[in-house]
Formats: structure tokens, C-alpha cells, sequence
């Protein structure tokens, strides 16, 4: 049996305050008090693993350690059937771009075409079902962990369409529609989404529901 969290503070391992304040709702409910490991100070350790797994693990890990309280921390991408799973762990890195508009950052109009490329290099009949996945870790500071993965299959379209959401949804069109995850109400992609899965997962194991 998984050990379980039981209420009390949850670090959770991001320096992202959106994801943070996404996951404080999620989670208040269950009497999760959850602090950012960027507001404790803890630095962010480098993502060296293979799969979305290794990486969530490694995250929740270190701010277990540093905190000497539970962490969680989640890892999530998309993976291309046609393209053996990549950009898997690489989705963010595809988009990298060191200087974009005068700033270092992200171009992911730029990370959906080399996507786009690569299965067009597969040929017209090119298989183009792919799947987001979502994998949350929790470590406890003795090194006991719990892994919930989520995946939201799909299919690629070209080109992009829709104004919501960020990433690669305006390629992501979710099974059983006709719109990319962009054109959606964005309530509407959180019921079925890849992150949605892994946190009902998360919920049921952690608190029985
Ligand atoms: P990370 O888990 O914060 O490292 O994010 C990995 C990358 O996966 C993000 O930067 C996005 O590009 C992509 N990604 C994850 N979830 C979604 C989603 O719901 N829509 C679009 N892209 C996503």
C-alpha cells in the first residue's frame, strides 16, 4: 500500500507560481497546505532523466531532502507515436530558442513545425496519433515515493489552429473531437487532460476518493 499523505504541508517542486496556485486548488480540498519550493529558497535541481518519471522523482526528491517535509512535483510532455515518443522529455528544450524577440525564451510556434517537419519526413500516410502525458511523483523525506501518470491520447494536426491554452495544444487535438485542446474551453481541456488524469490518480490513492 502506497504511504499516505494525511493533511500538513506539501512542498511543491516548482518555481512556477501557476502551476503552484493550479495545484493548491487541486489540493486544499484534501487539507494540503502546499508551499513552492522556489518560496523556501530550494534550488531547482537539473532534469537528467529519461522519462517523465525520472524527472518528477528527481524533483520531488530534492525538495524532499532540502525541506525535511513531503514534496510534489510533476513532469509532463508530448509524445509522437510516428516519432518513437519524442519530443518526450525534450518537449520544452524543441522550443528553446537562446535569444527569441531580443529575450531569451521560448518560440513553441517554432517547436510545433520541427514536430510538423519530422512527421511529414514519415510520408503522407505518416501515423500522427500522439498523446500528452502528465506523470505527478510524491518523496517523503526518508526516500519513500508515489507515482501517478497521466496520458491524454490524441492525433497532430497542421497548421496550428486556436488562441487558448500554451504548448503545442494548437496541434493537440484530444480523441473523440474535432478541435485542438487551443480551441477549447479551457475548462472543458482540464476535465479530459493529461495532468486531470495523473491528479484523479493522485486523489484516489492519497485520500480515497
Ligand atoms: P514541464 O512539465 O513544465 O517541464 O513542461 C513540459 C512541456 O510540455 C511544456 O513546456 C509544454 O510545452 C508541454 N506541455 C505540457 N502540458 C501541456 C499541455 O497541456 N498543452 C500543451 N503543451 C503542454
Amino acid at each position: 500500500m502506497t504511504r499516505k499523505l494525511g493533511g500538513g504541508s506539501l512542498v511543491i517542486a516548482t518555481h512556477n507560481s501557476g502551476k503552484l496556485k493550479e495545484i493548491s486548488a487541486l489540493l486544499d480540498p484534501y487539507g494540503m497546505k502546499c508551499i513552492s519550493a522556489g518560496s523556501l529558497g530550494l534550488p531547482e535541481p537539473a532534469e537528467t532523466g529519461k522519462t517523465f518519471a525520472e524527472n518528477a522523482l528527481v524533483k520531488a526528491r530534492a525538495a524532499a531532502e532540502a525541506s525535511g517535509l513531503a514534496a510534489l512535483a510533476d513532469d509532463s510532455g508530448l509524445g509522437v507515436d510516428a516519432l518513437d515518443g519524442r519530443p518526450g522529455v525534450y518537449t520544452a528544450d524543441w522550443a528553446e530558442r537562446q535569444w527569441f524577440e531580443g529575450e531569451p525564451g521560448r518560440d513553441w510556434y517554432m517547436a510545433m513545425g520541427k514536430v510538423e517537419g519530422l512527421l511529414q519526413q514519415e510520408g503522407p500516410n505518416a501515423d500522427r496519433s500522439a498523446a500528452f502525458h502528465c506523470v505527478l511523483a510524491v518523496a517523503w523525506p526518508d526516500g519513500e515515493h508515489a507515482v501517478y501518470e497521466g496520458k491524454c491520447p490524441g492525433s497532430l494536426t497542421w497548421p496550428p489552429r486556436g488562441k487558448m491554452g500554451f504548448g503545442y495544444d494548437p496541434v493537440f487535438i484530444p480523441q473523440g473531437r474535432e478541435q485542438t485542446f487551443a480551441e477549447i474551453d479551457p475548462a472543458e481541456k482540464h476535465a479530459v487532460s493529461h495532468r486531470a488524469d495523473a491528479f484523479a490518480k493522485l486523489v484516489t490513492d492519497q485520500f480515497g476518493v
